[in-house]
């Protein structure tokens, strides 16, 4: 069966006085319909790159993909023109930022930008299309959406912001949704809230998600299935349920010991030592042997292979090697 998006031994470059630089490097995921993935990892994981090579908008001259494959129902994106690939991120797939100051016009009013981006995807008239503006701010939990149309963006708080960049996405009732950090600028309360309104679309509407976040524990609230990224590749991925309770990856076992938790035994938090590599600084070997408390001699110097685990679970650690003294599962 075709997948709905599948990414193939994806490598990403940018462009270095010295050369070209590798940032992404041959990783591969799958999404199905209705799934939500989170893609997780700090800063510098290559995970906003990933996203961006997704949507056709790696900035040009200065990124591309080097090697590899990204398809939705099977078509390459990559072989597409830059039309085409307008009409997808028009039809096929939204995005919702961190930061949805950057996406609204701060000059115009709320409602006339939910409405125009109603008419880009449709041939609605103007009429029809206030009409489902307010619609779609109901769906999203406003709960006076006509006076929220008559409104510009700075007289909103970040949550009341983030649901209209959410309503916006929505106008062209995509099959994917790919939310880049979407709750970090917000408090708690709202987090959960904006959280909840995703999962209640993906539910309602059957859309898939791509969650690019750094916090696991957003990624435990919503999400299916689960890739941790680490300098550039994927190190473990698989079913959120088996990724939380038994991680394999040195370095998902340092996230999931540095994030705070509500229910069992009281932990010490412990953070991972020592930051992500500089694309420039790779090493080759495990990337992440500089800060891995179980490094082994083999790790400086031979890459890890990916080890198949039950139901799509993956760990790209020499400590499954038939050669080491680990159990598999
Ligand atoms: Fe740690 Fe080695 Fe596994 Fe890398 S391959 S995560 S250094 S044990």
């Amino acid at each position: 069966m075709t997948k709905l998006m599948e990414i193939d031994q994806l490598s990403i470059e940018f462009a270095n006085a010295s050369g070209p630089i590798q940032v992404v490097s041959g990783i591969s995921l799958e999404l199905e319909p209705g799934q939500t993935l989170g893609i997780v990892g700090e800063s510098g994981s290559g995970k906003s790159v990933t996203s961006l090579s997704v949507m056709g908008l790696l900035p040009r001259g200065l990124a591309r993909v080097a090697e590899g494959d990204i398809r939705l129902h099977g078509q390459s994106l990559l072989d597409m023109s830059e039309s085409q690939m307008q009409r997808v991120r028009g039809n096929q797939i939204a995005t919702i930022f961190q930061e949805p100051m950057t996406a609204l016009n701060p000059v115009f009013k709320i409602g006339r930008q939910i409405r125009e981006s109603i008419r880009q995807h449709s041939k609605k008239s103007k009429k029809e299309a206030h009409k489902e503006s307010i619609i779609l701010l109901s769906e999203v939990g406003i709960s006076a959406p006509e006076q929220i149309m008559e409104v510009y963006p700075h007289q909103l708080s970040g949550g009341m912001r983030q649901r209209v960049m959410i309503a916006m996405a929505m106008a062209s009732n995509p099959e994917i949704l790919i939310a880049d950090e979407p709750t970090t600028a917000l408090d708690v309360t709202i987090q959960a809230q904006i959280l909840d309104l995703m999962r209640k679309l993906q539910k309602e509407r059957g859309t898939a998600i791509i969650l690019i976040t750094h916090d696991l524990g957003v990624v435990a609230e919503i999400c299916d299935r689960v890739c941790v990224m680490y300098a550039g590749q994927i190190v473990e991925q698989g079913d959120a349920k088996s990724l939380f309770k038994e991680p394999k990856h040195p370095y998902t076992v340092g996230l999931l010991n540095s994030m705070p938790r509500f229910s069992g035994e009281m932990k010490r938090l412990q953070a991972i030592s020592g930051q992500v590599p500089h694309p420039s600084e790779y090493a080759t070997g495990c990337r992440f042997a500089s800060r891995c408390p179980s490094r082994m001699d083999v790790c400086e110097n031979t890459e890890p292979a990916l080890y198949d685990f039950n139901n799509g679970h993956r760990c790209k650690c020499h400590l499954y090697r038939e050669d080491t003294n680990v159990t598999h599962s």
